[in-house]
């Protein structure tokens, strides 16, 4: 007998261990009822994964559950935000307990981490499964990372070694032969993307503009580029690859693949240049590294250099490879 609705919700994405004291009223009403904070602003962001278009349908339901909040805290990060709620709409070809069961351990799990709590959503059944995953956090007025304060001069850094996701999405589409002893931990940054949130919000006060990287270091930094109003000059030599992206496709490869592949959920900011050996202090601390990779120019677009200078042309044959 398949479940109901309401048990499905009951038994699962009520089930979670952790309250806030700012949630009056979590699952169970028609609506949340959250007390915010009165001197912060909140930050909301929603993402969507929908089946067969950002993942296989066969991924781990654990890792999915983690990656469905990951992507959002990253926003969050991105904007020097402290999580606080998230809110989930779940589209189900069926009810899959085991798969739900899952789904949700690897959700509350990374929520808890952060004390993020699920005070909502909507679940109905459709053709297939999407996942849409809204959080909300708090910053201070004034202090978020925004994508339109870069200045010429400011350093441009990124943290972790982005192109590895990319790496785990060429490896599962066959384009690519990783080593035996590197997949895991490839396919690991691909479904199971860690937020920078404590990067994030150490960076309040420091960096000039941020963004996280969704849609490619080149695409996302672009973004800062417009709504700043500036350009930049990135030296490709300068890229932090993962030892596994190295051992995997020569530097021509690996450097493009950092630099247009998506997924990574790596911060990309710029600091201006009164600021570096704060960041430098800060950033010792970082697990996932941090990487000055060039600065922002007056002159507009993103020119990349190689170490003698020569550009490093980002259009180039074996490119649509890897899209
Ligand atoms: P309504 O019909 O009034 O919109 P629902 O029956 O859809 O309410 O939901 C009942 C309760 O369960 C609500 O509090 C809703 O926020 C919560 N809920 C439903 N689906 C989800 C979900 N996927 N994740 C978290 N909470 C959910
Ligand atoms: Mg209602």
């Amino acid at each position: 007998m398949p479940l109901s609705e309401f048990t499905l919700i009951d038994r699962y994405l009520a089930a979670q261990s952790l309250t806030r004291s700012d949630v009056a009223l979590g699952i169970g009403d028609d609506g949340a009822l959250l007390v915010p904070p009165l001197d912060q602003h909140l930050v909301v962001t929603l993402d969507t994964l929908v089946a067969d278009v950002h993942f296989f349908a066969a991924t781990d339901p654990e890792r999915l559950g983690h990656k469905a909040l990951a992507v959002n805290l990253s926003d969050l990060a991105a904007m020097g935000a402290l999580p606080a709620w998230a809110t989930l709409a779940l589209t189900l070809p069926q009810i899959d307990e085991v798969w739900l069961e899952r789904f949700c351990r690897g959700l509350f799990d990374l929520a808890r981490r952060y004390n993020v709590q699920l005070v909502g959503g909507d679940t109905t059944h459709g053709p297939t499964t999407v996942i849409s995953l809204q959080a909300h956090g708090f910053v201070p007025p004034n202090q978020a990372l925004r994508r339109d304060g870069a200045r010429p001069g400011d350093g441009i850094y990124v943290t972790g070694t982005p192109g590895d996701a990319g790496l785990a999405l060429a490896a599962a589409y066959g384009q690519v032969a990783v080593a035996a002893e590197d997949r895991d931990s490839v396919q690991a940054r691909l479904e199971r993307p860690e937020p920078r949130i404590a990067q994030g919000l150490a960076l309040r006060g420091i960096a000039s503009a941020a963004v996280d990287i969704s849609d490619g270091l080149a695409q996302d930094l672009g973004h800062i580029l417009e709504r700043s109003r500036v350009g930049a000059r990135l030296d490709v030599g300068q890229l932090p690859l993962s030892p596994a992206l190295s051992r995997t496709l020569d530097c021509e490869a690996a450097w493009l693949m950092a630099l247009t592949s998506g997924d990574d959920y790596e911060l990309c900011f710029t600091v201006p240049p009164q600021q570096s050996a704060a960041l430098a202090t800060l950033a010792a601390a970082w697990d996932c590294g941090c990487t000055r990779i060039g600065v922002i120019t007056e002159a507009p677009g993103l020119r990349l250099s190689r170490a003698d200078g020569a550009d490093f042309q980002l259009e180039r044959a074996g490119y649509d490879h890897f899209r």
